[in-house]
């Protein structure tokens, strides 16, 4: 392949996937039908613990995240996981129709599922949206924009005195001297390739 960084260019948000006892940043958000409940595909990654949430539970929301989102919500969501810590002690959420929506987002589409498919990495899964609204004013964030300005948006840091491997995609921090040959990203599923060391 000549390069594949063209697929960057494929117009592509910033999202906060939420499902009933989990949720986490996505980036792969569709819509791909019209009427009064359109359907909206989201692509989640295999290893991502939410995906296995997804599969268990009929309803998903995806609350769309602004320009000017704290970096936190995209730290919480975005570079931990469900099985280490709970996402929604950190971040102010609210119920709609059973399921938990970011309150500082742009606003929230609330999706009843209506079918999976699999392939080798990910998962799609596609909702008949039920509920919908806005919240905040502002522009979305595109997943390019946040690719391309991540080292300002979102300050990585790690632990002082402790040898840590910080994943380049995700922001996800692994602690200990050497990376396993067969570690794959928790969060993202990206390789020890994708990963650089640091000592602070
Ligand atoms: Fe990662």
């Amino acid at each position: 392949m000549k390069n594949k960084k063209i697929t960057r260019k494929i117009t592509q948000g910033m999202y906060v996937l939420s499902t009933n006892g989990g949720g986490c940043v996505v980036d792969a958000v569709s819509q791909v039908s019209s009427g009064d409940n359109p359907l909206i595909a989201v692509s989640v990654m295999k290893s991502n613990y939410t995906n296995e949430l997804m599969h268990k539970n009929d309803r998903f929301a995806l609350s769309v995240l602004g320009m000017d989102v704290s970096p936190d919500i995209i730290k919480t969501f975005g570079m931990n996981s469900m099985r280490d810590i709970n996402k929604y002690e950190y971040v102010k959420t609210s119920e709609v129709e059973n399921v938990k929506i970011i309150e500082e987002s742009l606003g929230y589409m609330v999706c009843e599922k209506v079918d999976t498919i699999e392939n080798e990495t990910h998962t799609l899964f596609i909702g008949k949206l039920i509920e919908a609204d806005i919240l905040n004013d502002g522009e979305p964030m595109s997943y390019n924009y946040y690719q391309e300005n991540k080292n300002d948006l979102i300050k990585v840091e790690t632990e002082k005195g402790k040898t840590a491997w910080v994943c380049t995609i995700c922001g996800y921090v692994y602690y200990g001297e050497e990376l396993p040959d067969d570690f794959v990203c928790p969060v993202c599923g990206v390789d020890k390739s994708m990963f650089e060391k640091k000592t602070s």
